[in-house]
């Protein structure tokens, strides 16, 4: 592991305030010791805005869609179906929870913003807001109803804790009259937000 000493003193306060500005000193600074090159950041932007996205979750739901023993591995064994698939998946363990009539899954990292960026990307803002962390756990109908989302009371919310070790992916419900669409007609209409449990799909 390098451990890097160095001092990022900001010239002022607007500074502290400033992420992108931090980030823009610490990104120069890594460059100028020689321990990031100008390549490797190219790379990596290009990897998220090109191959790695929501994009890739929405293709595994719509193969769990039109493909039952897909399904059925992808709930019980996602490493290995997900692997099915040729996604960079580092070493992320990502575990898939299903949306039914009776069970509405919706994930949040209570910690901070673990995601499973291998399968949808980078995470929106809100889902590291302090907001969303505090309280969707403490009242996950209300935040889902200001998304949009209104419930029925039937319909048991279950929230997934996300962490380092997993990271949870919502699998929506397949919404009705889409019984004639094709798996990559399917992949086209899941959303982002469907797999982070704070939508459903709907088709009009
Ligand atoms: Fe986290």
């Amino acid at each position: 592991m390098v451990i890097v000493h160095m001092s990022l003193e900001p010239k002022n306060d607007q500074e502290i305030q400033d992420p992108k500005s931090r980030v823009r000193a610490l990104q120069s600074l890594l460059v100028e010791k020689g321990l990031l090159s100008h390549e490797a950041i190219d790379a990596a932007i290009s990897a998220y805005e090109h191959d790695i996205g929501p994009q890739n979750g929405a293709k595994i739901v719509a193969r769990a869609w039109v493909d039952a023993d897909f399904k059925e591995r992808l709930l019980t064994d996602p490493v290995s179906a997900i692997g099915e698939f040729n996604f960079e998946m580092g070493s992320q363990h990502v575990q898939v929870v299903e949306n039914t009539d009776k069970v509405h899954n919706v994930v949040v990292c209570t910690l901070c913003s673990c995601y499973p960026w291998s399968v949808l990307g980078l995470p929106p803002t809100w889902y590291k807001s302090p907001e969303y962390r505090a309280r969707t756990v403490l009242e996950p109908r209300s935040v889902l109803q200001e998304f949009g989302l209104d419930l029925d009371g039937d319909i048991e919310v279950k929230v997934h804790d996300s962490s380092a070790d997993i990271r949870y992916m919502v699998l929506p419900q397949r919404p009705p009259g889409t019984e004639s669409l094709t798996e990559s007609e399917l992949a086209a209409i899941v959303t982002r937000d469907s797999m982070i449990g704070v939508s459903q799909i709907v088709v009009t």
